[in-house]
Order: C-alpha cells, then structure tokens, then sequence
C-alpha cells in the first residue's frame, strides 16, 4: 500500500544518528542547541523551543501564553485534534469559527463573530501546508489584546509573501511526526517572537525550572541551585532527535521542491477531471505542501476511498471536524456549527504526497482515482 505520507531517511540521516550515540550526550547537549538554533534561521530568527511533538508544542504555546480558565481560544475545526484539546487541557473555552469554502483555511470574517474580550489566542493552522490568512487574523487579535498561533505542524519550510513560516504569527508550533515535513521521530517546536514568552516556553517544557541566579528568589544556596517559579513539564526533545532533525533540515528545500513537483502533477492531471476539485493556492503564498487534499463531489468520497485502497492507494482523510469528537458533543459543541468544515471534511480526500514518491507512483495514484471516478 502506497502510504499517504512517510519519511524520508537516508544515510546521512543514519549517520548523525550514530555519531550521537558514540558521543556523550543523549539528551539536552548540543545537538538540541544547534537543532533550536537551526529551526529558528529558518523561520524568522526568533527564538525555537524544541519539544517532544507537535502536540507537545501546542500545550507549551498556550502555557507560556498565559491560556487558562476565563480565557477563550478562537481555532479551526479543520485539524487535528491537538490544537483544540491543548488549550481545553489548560482550562480555557475553546470557539470553533468556519474556514474558508475553498482553502479549508481559518475565515477572518468567522473569526471576528466569535472575538470577545476573553479570547486570548486566535489559533489558525496552514492546513496541507498553505499558510493560514494571518495578516488579517493578526488585526483581530490586536483589536482583542490577544495573540496569534500558528499551528504550523504541515507548513515548516513555506513562506507568504517574502516572510517564511514561524515569522507570520506571533507563536508557531511545529510537528516532526514522520509523515510531516521532516522528521524527528516524535517531536516538535514552538517558535515565538516575544522573547519573554519563549522564555515561559523553555521553562515550561523543563520543569518550570529557574537556572539564572539573577532571578533566584532563594538566595545563598550554592552552585547546585535551581529552583521553580511556575509549574512545568519535561517535555525535552533528545540529542538523538535532534541530530536526525538537523540532517532533515539540511534536504528541507530538496523536500519542497519535490512537494511541489508531486502537487503539479497532480493538479495538471486532475484538474480537468469531472467529480473532483484540487486545491487552491493564493497568488502570495508559497506552501510546502504536506498534504495533496482533493474534494471529491456527489458524495462518492466514501466509495472512492473503499476503491483507491483496495487498489493499493493508502488515501486519507484529513480531517473529521474537530467539535464532532465526542468529548466535544459532550460539552454542547452541536453538529453544523461550522458548515464550510463539515462539508469540507465530507468530500476530502489526502492523496499519496511525499519526497521519495516517483512520478510513476504519481501517475499510478492518478489513474486508479480515475478508475474509482469512473
Ligand atoms: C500532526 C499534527 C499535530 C500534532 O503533532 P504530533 O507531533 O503528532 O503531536 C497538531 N496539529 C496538526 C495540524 C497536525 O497535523
């Protein structure tokens, strides 16, 4: 079965891999160092606080923003799980505003219905990796005394307009899961332009843990001395991690290019094609596609899902609406909240996209979706 997403390791990725396991550091060394400082040149400069996942990522984001009871946080629907149930986690109100009818993209306009002066934090995610609209998010949550998050767990790599991904919102969070855009394993980041909160964010994901003597509220104890001013977690990311992140980031333009490659092929066999809708791209973004997410129309997703995989095409659907998890139906998030998402999820269909897919394999999956249309 051709899988919908996978990673990409080759031998230089082994190798940096076992030099760190010959060496003296597993864990927090300076392959985390040199990985965060890496992450950081290429989404804007700002401050990288590796972590254990995306999901990680996301709960540490919140946290060092300050997120709990009373708060709201504004987010999509259309994404997985993590970015709502991590502000949830952390006591605040999460409200699901509609995305866009064509992008599957966080609506401004859906936004701006649902701002207050408890939201918080307006968290847009680049589904299948095109940057969310955040220049428009952005004046919302100036409006609001809030921030911007990007979940940026498909989009590491893109760009809009002239500024790259990590440098659109105020925090952005990254996934490195193995179908993602490159990996670590498990694990994740979160970037952020205040320097204070990329402070919070370091100490959360260790512990709370206090090391700068300057800051110490004990004083007198000795070199040995830390001590904890708000509670944390360990959510360290390993040296070993780290090591396969940095030789992934070195191919991170071989894997956009490749990307987009597959997305053209794609869109220029299938564009033509009755029954289906490829996606848009808006004349200023410059994505890293992670997912190649197709509509298929006249309510056949679910038959041309049944054949696309027992023809050998792992398709996927990303995503079910996220209010329609039960632990969300259960706290009165009612079915057609968001119709744009609902329909969205009800026609998606994520073909086969992934570095080291050829282009026959390319060609394969277009003519079994065309069989299935057929
Ligand atoms: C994968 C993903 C996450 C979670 O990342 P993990 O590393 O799997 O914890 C969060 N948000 C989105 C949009 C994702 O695709």
């Amino acid at each position: 079965m051709l899988p919908y997403g996978r990673q990409s390791i080759n031998e230089d990725d082994i190798a940096a891999v076992v030099e760190i396991l010959r060496g003296d550091w597993l864990t927090t060394g300076p392959a985390v160092a040199a990985f965060e400082q890496a992450v950081s040149g290429l989404t804007g400069g700002h401050r990288a606080v590796s972590a254990t996942s995306g999901t990680a990522a996301l709960h540490i984001a919140y946290a060092a923003a300050k997120v709990g009871p009373g708060d709201e946080v504004i987010t999509t629907p259309m994404t997985f799980v993590a970015t709502a149930a991590t502000a949830s986690i952390l006591g605040a109100r999460v409200r699901f505003a509609d995305v866009e009818e064509d992008t599957a993209l966080l609506d401004p306009n859906a936004v701006a219905a649902e701002l207050s002066d408890r939201t918080t934090v307006i968290a847009a995610v680049d589904y299948a990796g095109h940057p969310a609209n955040y220049a428009a998010l952005q004046t919302l949550a100036n409006t609001a005394g809030a921030i911007t998050l990007a979940d940026a767990a498909h989009s590491i790599g893109g760009r809009d307009g002239d500024r790259p991904v990590g440098d659109l919102a105020d925090v952005t969070t990254f996934s490195f899961f193995p179908t993602k855009n490159l990996t670590t394993g498990e694990g994740g980041a979160v970037v952020a332009k205040d320097a204070e909160l990329a402070q919070r964010a370091h100490e959360f994901h260790n512990i709370g843990l206090v090391r700068d003597p300057d800051r110490f509220e004990i004083r007198g104890e000795g070199p040995w001395h830390q001590e904890v001013h708000e509670l944390g977690v360990n959510y360290r990311l390993t040296d070993v991690a780290c090591a396969l992140g940095l030789a992934q980031l070195a191919r991170i333009e071989t894997f956009k290019r490749r990307r987009s490659e597959i997305f053209e092929r794609y869109s220029a066999a299938l564009g033509q094609v009755d029954g289906v809708r490829i996606p848009v791209k808006r004349p200023h973004a410059d994505p890293m596609w992670h997912l190649y997410p197709i509509r298929v129309l006249d309510g056949r997703r679910r038959e041309v899902y049944d054949r696309m995989r027992g023809a050998g095409v792992g398709v996927q659907v990303n995503y079910m609406p996220v209010y329609w998890h039960p632990v969300y139906q259960r706290s009165g998030y009612a079915r057609g909240l968001c119709p744009n998402a609902e329909l969205f999820y009800s026609e998606e269909l994520s073909l086969p996209i992934y570095p080291d897919l050829a282009d026959s394999e390319v060609d394969f999956v277009i003519d079994q979706l065309i069989r299935a249309l057929t």
